[in-house]
């Protein structure tokens, strides 16, 4: 039987990306060694992150100005490191959800914090419109995707400061002016690689103008010097990285991908709009493309693990809703085909039709 991924991360990969690495780890570039026992300042190695820096400045169109980093301690770790590095005084968050709120929480170490919107009362099932960003703020923090509520700020916003971003769930989903952003980071293990590395885009003019000494690990400048090699890299991930944008190169780039994203998720909301038993959770105008989540409606709620049950039989793995909203969640990032979908709506409808 056929098994479909969707978790909500780690999650699904290219196949091209596991089965390059695999061979990766058993004998890389045809050397005779395994990438997990090369030096990290191998000829071989340096090859790979190049790529790996050149492809996400190609795939994002990125302008000059801006660095790329590849990092460790996850994008918990930028939740820090941003106001670690950028915040003076002052920032504006928006907080729309859990990780969202995990990162207001580390910066308010660092000063200031305003919260311009939340919506936490209605269990984060929105992205708030109508706020004001401090025109003296260092910068303002967003969480384009949403990975845990399934909702989804799917344009370049326009910010009167440096907009910040994690996008750690829908990088690559669809192109993005970069150009609008100060910094974007996330961590790697939804649309790019396994966990262990994390992402930093920054536009480089931002930085040294806080005037707090920081760490050397911490410092973004650190790294933009040493090209990520400042301390070891996690070598591997970053390896399956490359892979993964090589992937999306031959697919035809980030407007390929979003036009498949888009076909995907119009899929699966459209069977949930249309289902008697089914319903999503997210406003409509804010949901996700990476993260479909539904409930069962109140008549229906007591078959949940019933249908947990029979997906599950089916092949669907990994559709169990985050346990602060419950029922289900399917992540469709960008290596999920559209055939997986289309196997989870034939078995949506399977149970409707047997209930
Ligand atoms: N931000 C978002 C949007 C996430 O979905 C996650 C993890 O799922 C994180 C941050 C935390 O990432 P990490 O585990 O790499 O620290």
């Amino acid at each position: 039987m056929k098994i479909y991924n969707f978790s909500a991360g780690p999650s699904i990969l290219p196949q091209s990306t596991i089965e390059n690495t695999a061979e990766a780890v058993k004998n890389f570039n045809g050397i005779g060694l395994s990438i997990l026992e090369i030096s990290h300042r191998s000829k071989d190695f340096q090859a790979v992150i190049d790529e790996a820096v050149a492809l996400f400045k190609e795939l994002l169109d990125i302008p000059e100005g801006y660095s790329v980093l590849f990092l460790g301690g996850g994008a918990s770790m930028q939740f820090c490191m941003v106001p670690y590095n950028l915040l003076e005084k002052k920032a504006a968050y928006l907080n729309t959800g859990t990780w969202a709120s995990k990162a207001l929480k580390e910066a308010k170490l660092f000063g200031e914090i305003v919260e311009v919107a939340s919506s936490k009362e209605a269990l984060f099932n929105y992205i708030p419109k109508d706020y004001t960003v401090p025109a003296d703020a260092d910068y303002f923090h967003i969480t384009t995707n949403n990975t845990i509520y399934g909702t989804e700020i799917r344009k370049d916003i326009d910010s009167p400061v440096p907009l910040v971003a994690d996008m750690s769930s829908d990088i690559f989903s669809r192109p993005l002016d970069v150009s609008k952003y100060g910094l974007i980071y996330g961590g790697a293990q939804k649309n790019l690689a396994p966990a262990g590395v994390t992402f930093v885009i920054v536009k480089e003019e931002l930085l040294g103008k806080v005037t707090r000494p920081i760490p050397t690990m911490l410092d973004y400048r650190t790294h933009i010097k040493e090209g990520s090699m400042f301390n070891t890299p996690p070598v591997l991930p970053i390896y399956s990285a490359m892979e993964t944008l090589r992937w999306l190169k031959g697919l035809g780039g980030l407007a390929a991908m979003e036009k498949i994203n888009l076909e995907k998720a119009a899929l699966l909301y459209d069977a949930i709009d249309s289902s008697k038993i089914f319903t999503g959770t997210a406003k409509e105008e804010d949901r996700s493309i990476m993260n479909v989540c539904f409930v069962m409606k109140d008549e229906y709620k007591e078959l949940e693990p019933e249908f947990q049950k029979f997906a599950t039989e089916r092949g669907m793995s990994g559709i169990k809703g985050h346990r602060s909203i419950g029922g289900f969640r399917a992540s469709i990032y960008n290596a999920m085909p559209k055939s997986g979908v289309q196997a989870l709506v034939d078995c949506m409808k399977e149970f409707e039709r047997n209930h």
